[in-house]
């Protein structure tokens, strides 16, 4: 690749990146990426080419869902051959899911698709917008000697840092350091310089050909454990017409009440051929179901270890396995295995 050949294109998708104190009602609405572009006249300065595209209307990414992330993979597949990487700037609400499905959704990736927003609109002064879309900027188009892209993933980069979309998690709904890889380590930090922590930037195999995917199945549900919950909630949700996998969020290193309708609900749900996965609740560490009597009993109920995925990996994981036809046990086991480097197994 000819590094004088970088190219991106910043897809806008909305957020509130992109947004406008309405004068009437004082709410945040979208406006376009013309007027997003001249809040930023240092986009001209920028040595390489810069395309844009924009979802027509922009979309708050509350209302964001798999067929907007199908639209995300065509437009990166359209122009795939074309730009040397792609910034996405996107609602910081549902990013961390939008930048999970992504890295499954484009197999064999070996371009740079960074997803940025803002918690301040690009339009008001102390916006943390302008240095969050310039650096997406500048480490999409960064390339080594050869040409070849110093970080070929799907990320987030917010707040200086760079991280592995798939890990990610928003963490604080007001801070500008609103987003977390608890259980991977940062990419890359922009301070005066980006320092790229190469060791730890995932590089596909020459031979794997970047294929796109479009099938995701959404027959999912997220069952959170708290003390006190009741049989009715779990077989509610366990008895859900077409459900095929559950998200289980336990306690700790993967722990769950010893209730005896408890672990029957779950071997029954299991046998029936949901495959339920486990995730912990806490922020950062890994499902050990070996740990603890409370955890092993998950495990003989036929529950699989989701080890230390975020839940929203483990959620677009499940819709993009089911959306493609495995079979329940080929799910379970397919769970265990890193696709995108979204697990430590
Ligand atoms: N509600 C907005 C969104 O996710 C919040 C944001 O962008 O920070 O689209």
């Amino acid at each position: 690749m000819n590094p004088d050949n970088t190219s991106i294109l910043l897809i806008y998708t909305g957020g509130t990146i992109g947004m406008i104190e309405n004068p009437e009602t004082g709410a945040l609405e979208n406006f376009n990426l013309e007027q997003l572009q001249k809040h930023v006249p240092e986009l001209h300065n920028f040595t390489f080419h810069i395309d844009t595209y924009q979802f027509d209307p922009p979309m708050d990414s509350s209302d964001m869902d798999p067929e907007a992330w199908c639209k995300l993979v065509h437009i990166v597949n359209d122009h795939y051959e074309k730009y040397t990487g792609f910034v996405i700037l996107h609602g910081t609400d549902t990013m961390a899911f939008t930048a999970s499905a992504l890295s499954f959704m484009l197999e064999g990736l070996k371009k740079p698709v960074i997803l940025t927003g803002s918690q301040l609109p690009i339009g008001v002064l102390r916006t943390d917008g302008k240095e969050n879309l310039l650096t997406s900027l500048e480490i999409a188009g960064a390339h080594n000697a050869d040409g070849n892209p110093l970080v070929p993933e799907v990320c987030i980069f917010f707040e200086n840092h760079l991280m592995r979309g798939n890990r990610t998690t928003k963490i604080n709904a007001e801070n500008f350091n609103a987003f977390r890889s608890f259980n991977y380590p940062i990419l890359a930090e922009a301070g005066i310089h980006i320092k790229y922590n190469n060791v730890q930037i995932l590089f596909e195999d020459a031979n794997r050909k970047f294929k796109p995917h479009y099938l995701m199945d959404t027959n999912i549900a997220v069952l959170k454990l708290f003390p006190g919950i009741q049989e009715n909630v779990v077989s509610s949700i366990l008895g859900i017409e077409g459900l095929k996998a559950v998200v289980l969020e336990t306690y700790g290193s993967g722990n769950a009440p010893r209730k005896p309708w408890f672990l029957h609900l779950l071997r029954k749900a299991c046998d029936e051929g949901i495959v339920i996965v486990n995730v912990t609740q806490c922020n950062a560490g890994t499902v050990e179901m070996e740990r603890y009597e409370t955890g092993y009993q998950l495990l003989q109920a036929g529950v699989a270890c989701g080890y230390d995925s975020t839940t929203e990996s483990a959620v677009t994981k499940l819709m993009f396995l089911l959306g493609h036809g495995y079979a329940p046990d080929e799910v379970r086991e397919r769970m265990s295995i890193p696709m995108a480097g979204e697990i430590t197994v």
